[in-house]
């Protein structure tokens, strides 16, 4: 039998054991160890979880519904409410795609889309850095893949022109908002490049994008205009949406297709209809959060201003790595900074690569240029 006690033990004298955290939320605040940080981790983008005016307003409407907090069945059995179709087709027709397809998670959604369309004779390219529930659902297809270089579309290109002809398809993955270094995919370029071939297709994952960029907050696909054109348009409610949950926009035979197909959909219960209406509360009213977005474009241009040569050139979005290089330091440069109020978090390797030891800042609506100077004050630039 295997030693568990043992492989803790040798991952805690790597430095490299993980727990759960024990942290209470007051609004935008973390309390851990009896103090008070302004919180610097958080996907709550729009800062819309911290909102108990816009939960207040949900709840009463929610009671009324008297929509459940379970669907107790998958989708394709009893569980599939009509609030589920409702927000499907307010999607479709907000993003002007043929069909939107929901999903309990991300993790679901990209683990689950890719096995359904791929097999042996599809190839998967993928960007080096996409996140891990698209390579597991890369490696759950059982599709030969290779990784590009991160945003290295002209390796993407070689790779396309020597191989796309050897398969039936090629599926182009990436995201558009990268979670580690905030930098921003150009899905126009690999629109273009994809459109040079008759059987290649993209998957963009929007996790961090969406509500966050575009006009209408409808993510990089809309900033950049390219929504049509994107084959395979992933998103998550978790992180600015202030939810939970997953969805595809695609076209209507795709739609059918993971239906019948993808496994995570077939097998698993769907989210609870209230959750589905919270969702929908907060998608009706994405377009009217400019104000948010105004504010997250500036606080983050004002961070990534402070810290130029130290990662900040990196990113282009709210997410802003302040490089380090070794473990130890940023260990306690993050320590520091929460002794001083900031909760902001290490991010070591494997999950970055080796001397880019990092704190990764994540910057939500409800931080001000205040926050940041005061931030800024203390980081060795
Ligand atoms: C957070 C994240 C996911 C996972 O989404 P969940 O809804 O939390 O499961 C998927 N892809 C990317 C790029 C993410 O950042």
């Amino acid at each position: 039998m295997k030693d568990y006690n043992k492989l803790l033990n040798d991952l805690k004298a790597s430095g490299g054991l993980r727990h759960l955290p024990e942290v209470a939320h007051q609004s935008i605040y973390i309390e851990k160890g009896g103090q008070t940080m302004l919180n610097l981790s958080s996907n709550d983008y729009l800062g819309l979880a911290a909102r108990l005016d816009l939960r207040n307003n949900f709840l009463d409407r929610l009671r009324e519904s008297g929509l459940p907090l379970s669907s107790t069945s998958s989708r394709l059995l009893t569980g599939n409410y009509s609030i589920y179709t409702e927000l499907e087709q307010d999607m479709a027709d907000r993003f002007g795609r043929e069909a939107c397809l929901l999903f309990n998670s991300g993790y679901h959604a990209n683990t689950g889309i890719l096995p359904a369309l791929a097999d042996k004779r599809t190839l998967i390219l993928a960007d080096k850095l996409v996140h891990a529930s698209i390579i597991d659902g890369i490696l759950l297809s059982n599709a030969p893949f290779r990784r590009f270089r991160h945003n290295d579309y002209g390796q993407l290109e070689q790779l396309l022109g020597k191989e796309a002809a050897d398969y039936e398809q090629v599926i182009i993955a990436t995201e558009s908002i990268f979670s580690m270094d905030g930098d921003v995919g150009d899905l126009r370029r690999l629109v273009s490049l994809k459109k040079q071939y008759p059987n290649v297709m993209l998957y963009v994952d929007e996790a961090h994008a969406i509500g966050v960029r575009g006009n209408n907050g409808l993510g990089i696909a809309e900033e950049q205009g390219c929504i049509k054109e994107i084959d395979l348009l992933v998103g998550t409610f978790g992180k600015a949406f202030a939810s939970m949950g997953a969805y595809l926009l695609c076209s209507d035979t795709i739609r059918q297709y993971l239906i019948n197909t993808m496994r995570p959909l077939i097998f698993s219960t769907a989210l609870p209809p209230a959750q589905i209406a919270w969702t929908k509360y907060l998608f009706d009213l994405l377009p009217s959060f400019d104000k948010e977005r105004e504010q997250l474009r500036t606080t983050s241009r004002l961070l990534r201003e402070q810290l130029q040569g130290h990662g900040g050139e990196i990113s282009d979005s709210h997410i802003v790595p302040y490089i380090i290089g070794e473990n130890d330091a940023c260990i306690a440069k993050a320590e520091e900074l929460q002794r001083k109020g900031f909760y902001c978090l290490p991010v070591r390797p494997p999950t970055v690569p080796q001397g880019t030891s990092r704190i990764r800042f994540s910057l939500t609506a409800a931080v001000d240029a205040e926050a940041i100077n005061n931030l800024s004050s203390l980081l060795n630039k």
